[in-house]
């Protein structure tokens, strides 16, 4: 599909990245560049990509595809970095998991002529690094776009089909529409995940061996998400801040009134919300976004937060 693709970034979805447009074949040449002298190395020994160097203006020049997959806080350097040596026509995108703030700090940067497409694959696990990616991890999955208004659309086609191609469904939405999606089935759960893992870290009553030991019972499920990236997560949380704030005030009314009808013995408003939850459960499995199989539906395979 291009002559040549550049890969600025090669952690679990710039690798990921790599490893699908090898097996599909749709780059004659795959740049990689990375910051880290470590990182680059490990991209080289996983014959990740056709060349590597750790300066991103060397890997984008001349390539037809340029895919940035850093953690949001640094898109906006890394633009700056880039976009003298991009090429006229080259498709500039993202993966961030926020977009009106990527938007804000990358598009200044973005020289006229250079297509720049802000785009989130919504796939994902708690691994980082070039080894945690694998080619499978969009296959299904959904690739949103927030176009910009003078964006080209024979270049979002391209893009799109790209992605199609990686395996992922395509959507399209408004950066601010992304961002309040996002902060509910995403960065929501994430923050809660960490939450209710530091309070039982914190815990004096019950030992860490025996939060442990009984995890099973709810709590591991929890320490997958609080498993994530410690900088990825930091970033989302500071560039989408109002909306994640907007979710956390919604969620902390519900959860005072779900306090309320425990205290109050409401057990049919408690029956009520559970049999809800429950539906949307079911539509998730029935919308082929997680299967239904014990242990939270995830598989004891090679990837086990993939599904
Ligand atoms: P990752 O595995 O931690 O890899 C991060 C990559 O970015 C590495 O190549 C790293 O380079 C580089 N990097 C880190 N800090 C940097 C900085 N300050 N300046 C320039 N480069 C830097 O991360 P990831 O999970 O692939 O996430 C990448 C992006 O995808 C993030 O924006 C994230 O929001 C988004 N995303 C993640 C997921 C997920 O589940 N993980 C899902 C969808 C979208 P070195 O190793 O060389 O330092």
């Amino acid at each position: 599909m291009f002559e040549k693709i550049a890969l600025v970034g090669i952690g679990l979805i710039g690798s990921s990245l790599a490893r699908v447009i090898r097996r599909e074949g749709l780059a004659r040449h795959v740049a990689i560049s990375t910051r880290s002298a470590a990182t680059l190395a490990r991209a080289q020994e996983l014959g990740l990509g056709s060349s590597y160097s750790s300066d991103a203006k060397e890997a984008v020049r001349d390539a037809d595809l340029v895919i940035v997959s850093v953690p949001v806080g640094s898109s906006g350097a890394v633009a700056e970095e880039i976009a003298p040596a991009l090429k006229q026509g080259a498709i500039l995108t993202d993966v961030g998991s926020t977009k009106a703030s990527v938007i804000a700090q990358m598009q200044p940067y973005v020289p006229d002529g250079v297509h720049f497409i802000p785009g989130h694959p919504l796939a994902g696990t708690e691994k980082s690094g070039p080894d945690a990616g694998f080619a499978d991890l969009f296959d299904n999955r959904w690739c949103i776009f927030t176009p910009l208004p003078d964006t080209n659309p024979e270049a979002l086609e391209r893009l799109s089909e790209f992605w199609r191609r990686c395996g992922a469904n395509i959507d399209t939405m408004d950066p601010q529409h992304h961002d309040m999606t996002l902060a509910i089935v995403s960065h929501l759960p994430h923050i809660i995940a960490y939450n209710i893992v530091g309070t039982a870290d914190d815990l004096q009553s019950v030992t860490k061996s025996e939060v442990i030991k009984y995890s099973a019972s709810g709590f591991r499920d929890f320490t997958r998400l609080a498993a994530s990236d410690p900088t990825m997560w930091r970033d989302v949380c500071l560039h989408n801040k109002d909306a994640i704030l907007e979710m956390l005030a919604r969620f902390s009314e519900d959860l005072a009134s779900l306090q309320r009808a425990i205290r109050w013995g409401d057990g049919e408003k408690l029956f009520d919300l559970f049999t809800r939850t429950r539906a949307v459960r079911r539509s998730i499995i029935e919308a082929g976004q997680d299967i239904d199989v014990p242990d939270f539906g995830r598989q004891a395979v090679e990837h086990p937060a993939k599904a």
